[in-house]
Parts: C-alpha cells; structure tokens; sequence
C-alpha cells in the first residue's frame, strides 16, 4: 500500500538567522543569486568553462602552483576522506595531530582506511607541537603522510602550518602533508605551495560563504604521483584519478551528476574572495575576531584556545559556573535569531563556539552577538 500524507506540509518558509556558529555562516546574496541561474546539464559544453574557472579561482585561494583542484561532490568530511583514502594504502603508517573532534575524526577516518595511525595529541586549547611530529616523524620516517587540522573548529586553535611544511621541505622526505583547512579557506592566510602542503581540502559553507554541499580539494603533483601509483583501487566516488578524468582531462566523462547549482554557488563564492582580495579578507576575519575577543574578555569570558594559537574565525568560549550553556544558544536562537554553537563530542568541555565568517566577520556582526549575548546572562 503506498503511504497517503494526512495533509502536504506547508511550502518552506524557515526563519531567517544570523549564522554565528562552527558553520555554516549566511550566505553572501550574490551567492544564493548565482544558484538560481538556468540550470545546465553537466556534460555540456558550457558548464566545462565553468569548471574550469573554479580550478583556476581554487588554485589561486589555496595557492597551489599544480596538480589537481577540483570541488568534490559531498561534505568536507568527504574531503579528509578523499585524501585519505587516495593516499593511504592498507598497512601504510601515517601520523596524525590529534588535538580536538576533527583530528580525532582524521585518525579513525585513516584506521579504516587500514592505516597504521600514529597519533601525536595535545590537550584541549593547545596546538600539538611541530617538534613532536617531527619527532613521531624521526620514529617512523617512511611514514606515507602527516596530517594536521589547520583550523581546529571544536576548539577554535590554529595550527603553526606554514611552519611544519618548511621543516618538512628541509628533510626532504618522502612524507606528504595533508592539510585540514574547513575553518580555514577564505578566512585564514593559507598558501600550500609555498608551505608545502600536499593535499588540502575544505568545505563550502564556513569562509567561504556558500551553502553546505561541495569540498574544495587541492593535490600537488607529487601527491598525485603517489595517487597514479597505487596498487589498492580507492572507492569509486572519491577516486582522485576519476574525477581528474572528469574535471580536467576528459570533461565529456560521465563519472557523476554534478552538483551544479552548488558549483555555481561555488563560483560566485570565490569570484568574490577573490574580488575582495586574499590578504584583505584574512584580515578582515582576523580584525573581527580580535574585536570579538576583547569583547568578550571585557565581558570575563575566557577561551578554551591557547593566545598565541588562537583561530581567527571561530572563538570557543567557557561557559561560566553556574550557566547552562545550552539554555543560553537556545535563548540566542529564539529570542535574537542568531545561531551560537556549543561543544562538540561528550569529552568537550561546557563552551560556546562563536564564528565569524564569510559575510559574517565584520566587527558589526560581532557587536551584535555579544549585545544579544549581554541580554540573554543579564
Ligand atoms: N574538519 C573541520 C575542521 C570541520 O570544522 C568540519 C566541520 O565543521 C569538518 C572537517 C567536516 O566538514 P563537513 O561537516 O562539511 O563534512
């Protein structure tokens, strides 16, 4: 018997918010705009140019000088696993930061992958040390690849990228990086090349300020080397050398339905990071983020992260005694609109998350928040 609704719901109509959380953040208009040009097939010929436009602006946001740059066709989470499982073969050793929710996902995302992990942690707020990576690297130098979380959203700490790929550059190892930049690109300076970064992947929804739904990948060539020299196949819908087919090489390949609307979102998405400039939009979040910051501490707000590796988007704050936390994103959500994130997995501490990004790191929105922040503890 086919199921008959009682009633068809009503048309969508959600309430507008204010995105302040982990991510997503609002999308920029022109960005939703974009998503309601005519819609294209994704074998023809004038969506190709459009692929090839976004190669081009991703190359130029992540700063890769090669390789591959192509948009996946899911989540970030999509992107760690792409990289991983493109890279890592079973039995392979790879070291893994672990210093939070998303460097833990990287390491047990590597195990199923059949990766031996080595994973060197830190405690909630620190950024794991480069010298103890590099030491795990001196204990297991043919380790396949070391993979850090750029920006670690669940606590709001930086990584010291730039410097770990140059200590890297410096062995001249055989070792890829593999970098997590979902909190990261468009809001955070980043330049994998010049850092030698590897393998680099994003998401949509945080910096960049589009909707959820595609991962921005990049993949030097000498990882695509390693990629093209593999002897276990890799899922079909992540394998790299697939979607190279489809993106780049051979644009008339069916591998799957693209996801164009998003890709256009995608477009309009970089078109204006890029259009704002890449150093003028970092500072733009790390001008907003500062701001927030001393708001809060004026406030006697205090941060999970370290200072001196404090994350530009996202501050993850401590609740205060005697607060609950979750009453308070509620209070933010119904009575201001404004979405506030909490802590993320059972061993996080009570916090708030608190993101500027996208469209949303302006020194404006930040007011707005600890206002509507003030209103909900008077
Ligand atoms: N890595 C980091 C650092 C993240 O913050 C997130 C999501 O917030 C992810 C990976 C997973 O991305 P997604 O939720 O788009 O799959």
């Amino acid at each position: 018997m086919p199921t008959v609704l009682a009633a068809l719901p009503v048309r969508l109509d959600p309430p507008p918010r204010l995105l302040c959380g982990p991510g997503p953040s609002n999308v920029a208009p022109p960005v939703l705009a974009a998503m309601q040009r005519p819609m294209l097939g994704h074998l023809d010929p004038g969506y190709h140019g459009i692929l090839d436009d976004v190669t081009a602006m991703l190359r130029a946001a992540f700063g890769a000088r090669d390789g591959l740059a192509i948009a996946l066709q899911a989540t970030g989470s999509s992107g760690m696993e792409a990289a991983l499982s493109n890279l890592l073969e079973p039995g392979d050793t790879t070291i893994v930061a672990v210093n939070g929710f998303f460097g833990r996902r990287m390491a047990a995302m590597a195990r199923r992958h059949g990766a031996q992990v080595v994973e060197v942690e830190a405690g909630w707020g620190e950024a794991v040390s480069n010298d103890a990576l590099l030491a795990a690297h001196d204990r297991h130098p043919r380790a396949r690849l070391i993979g850090v979380v750029h920006g670690e959203t669940s606590t709001g700490v930086e990584h010291p990228l730039a410097e770990l790929g140059a200590a890297l550059r410096d062995r001249d190892t055989d070792t890829l990086l593999l970098a997590d930049c979902v909190t990261t690109l468009g809001g955070v300076a980043l330049d994998v090349a010049e850092w030698n970064v590897d393998v680099a992947y994003s998401c949509t929804q945080k910096c960049l300020g589009a909707p959820p739904g595609l991962s921005p990948l990049v993949v030097s060539e000498r990882a695509m080397a390693r990629v093209r020299a593999r002897t276990v196949p890799v899922p079909f819908s992540l394998d790299l050398q697939l979607l190279e087919a489809y993106w780049v090489t051979r644009p008339t390949t069916y591998h799957h339905t693209a996801p164009v609307l998003m890709v256009y979102a995608l477009h309009e998405a970089l078109r204006l990071v890029l259009q704002e400039g890449l150093a003028e939009r970092w500072r733009r979040h790390e001008d907003a983020g500062a701001h927030l910051r001393r708001a809060l501490a004026h406030r006697g707000l205090s941060l999970i992260a370290d200072p001196d590796h404090q994350l530009a988007p996202l501050a993850a704050v401590h609740v205060p005694d005697g607060v609950d936390g979750r009453r308070v994103q509620e209070r933010m959500l119904r009575e201001h609109g404004i979405e506030i994130g909490g802590g993320l997995g059972p061993q996080a501490p009570p916090m708030w998350r608190i993101g500027l990004m996208g469209e949303n790191a302006t020194t404006e929105i930040a007011d707005r928040v600890t206002a509507a922040l003030d209103a909900v503890l008077e």
